[in-house]
């Protein structure tokens, strides 16, 4: 899958709505509910490899976006994701904790994205 996340630019900065993910995971490919914790120890271990340390983590449903980030440090998902491929999530993960080095999409951004799941065999 290709993916296409920096088309955003009209967003706050961490946004990613659902309009451009919905092509990433299409109801077929939905993977098993993983709980809760689970997908708090993606984000930690992404975390770890990105080396950032995200102040808080929060998972709130958001209805037309899902995941952002704050100028403050302060990650939000939405709940959805638990039910989302793991690929897509890591890629969810990935864009958001990028930004608290990179607080933008510019090319920098979108470049590390890439290298950083790669790096880790996700294919999108
Ligand atoms: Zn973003």
């Amino acid at each position: 899958m290709s993916v296409v996340l920096d088309d955003y630019l009209i967003w706050e900065h961490g946004d990613i709505p659902y309009e451009g993910a919905s092509a990433l995971a299409p109801l077929d490919k939905l993977e098993e509910v993983i709980p809760e914790a689970v997908f708090r120890a993606e984000v930690a271990t992404w975390a770890r490899r990105i080396g950032v340390e995200p102040k808080e983590i929060h998972l709130r449903a958001m209805k037309r976006k899902w995941a952002s980030c704050s100028s403050k440090g302060r990650l939000t998902f939405d709940p959805e994701l638990l039910k989302q491929p793991a690929a897509f999530r890591a890629e969810v993960i990935v864009h958001e904790l990028l930004h608290l080095r990179i607080p933008n999409h510019g090319p920098l951004f979108k470049a590390m994205v890439k290298a950083y799941l790669a790096k880790y065999g996700v294919n999108c």
